[in-house]
């Protein structure tokens, strides 16, 4: 809660009236006091007014006219007219114009009006203190839908990545490569597809154990990732295979990458060591297929997977395109 002492002001051309009410309610807050609305405006301006009292006739500008332009600039400020009870019919919609919290009849009971102040200035700080909660609550659920946006997309980039690797997952794959052999049959661009297959590696992971198995399959996949293009999709496809879609790319450029590949990660090198031993990397064979319109996912990772025996075939630490 404010605790601070409120600032009222009060407004009336008649110099006994507003001694009299500066009077009254000095011990309610503190006062300050206009013989004009234009007076009054000025006051609004210099000084942090929580409740203007006003009286309804004055020469230049009546209460109701005031509080209209203080309703425009300052809405927060509490409004009450000061007004004598002949009048009160007449002003009933222009009470309502000006926003006002309350009317006050002359001649006014002291008692009375210095509770009618106690109890607005309650009320000012009552709103203030929601309209700061309002604006905690939306901060605090702008953050809540932040995070939830956050974590959607994080458990939607879980269910399409490989943990050990993260690259994708093989349901990444089939997905990408359904999306790119549509693509391809409707745009007629080339597309081609990328089987990559780690040489020997039963035996690396014999000689130094499944742990360093694992680490050498992580660098592997990073150097893939490193060298193709943001548009191109690596996924690990099987044990110690993965595959890369080649967007925009005829089967000889999927070769000209693959062989591009392929020295990358012979000039890898795997951050262990072997007691005793020369320091030795790993190589890979590549399968390379371009699609060929067959309008068939499956038909064309068999071709690149025939590309990839005959790499093996020919001796491993190769490329071969079909
Ligand atoms: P080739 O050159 O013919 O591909 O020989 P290779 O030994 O690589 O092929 P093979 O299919 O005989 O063996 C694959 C090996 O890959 C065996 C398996 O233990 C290993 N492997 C598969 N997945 C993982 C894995 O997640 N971590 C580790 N460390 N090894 C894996
Ligand atoms: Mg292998
Ligand atoms: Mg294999």
């Amino acid at each position: 809660m404010q605790s601070t002492r409120h600032s009222i002001l009060l407004i009336d051309d008649e110099i006994e009236n507003l001694k009299a009410l500066e009077r009254t309610l000095m011990t309610v807050a503190t006062v300050y006091t206009a013989d004009s609305g234009k007076a009054g405006l000025e006051i609004v301006e210099k000084n942090s007014i929580s409740l203007v009292i006003c009286d309804q006739r004055m020469p230049e500008m009546t209460g109701i006219e005031f509080f209209k332009t203080l309703q425009k600039t300052h809405p927060h400020i509490l409004r009450m007219i000061l007004t004598g009870y002949t009048d009160v019919e007449d002003l009933i919609e222009a009470i309502n114009e000006g926003g006002l919290y309350r009317y006050i009849t002359k001649p006014w009971n002291n008692h009375e009006l210095k509770l009618i102040v106690q109890r607005a200035l309650e009320r000012f700080d009552l709103e203030i203190r929601n309209r700061e909660l309002v604006q905690e609550l939306k901060q605090i659920n702008e953050g809540l839908e932040k995070t939830v946006q956050d974590r959607t997309q994080k458990l939607s980039e879980l269910a399409v990545t490989d943990e050990l690797t993260q690259v994708g997952n093989p349901r990444y794959f089939w997905a990408q490569l359904q999306a790119e052999v549509e693509r391809s049959d409707r745009y007629g661009h080339p597309l081609s597809l990328l089987l990559v297959d780690i040489d020997y590696f039963k035996n690396y992971n014999d000689e130094h154990g499944h742990a360093i198995g694992d680490k050498a399959l992580k660098t592997i996949a990073q150097v893939l990732k490193k060298n193709i293009r943001s548009t191109d999709f690596i996924a690990r496809y099987g044990g110690e295979e993965f595959a890369i879609i080649l967007t925009e790319t005829p089967p000889k450029k999927a070769q000209e990458m693959a062989e591009r590949l392929r020295q990358a990660v012979v000039h890898k090198k795997f951050s262990y060591k072997i007691k005793n031993k020369k320091k030795k990397g790993l190589t890979i064979s590549i399968g390379a297929a371009g699609y060929s319109k067959e309008k068939n996912p499956k038909k064309l990772v068999l071709r690149a997977d025939k590309a990839l025996y005959q790499a093996k075939r020919k001796g491993r630490n190769c490329t071969v395109c079909v």
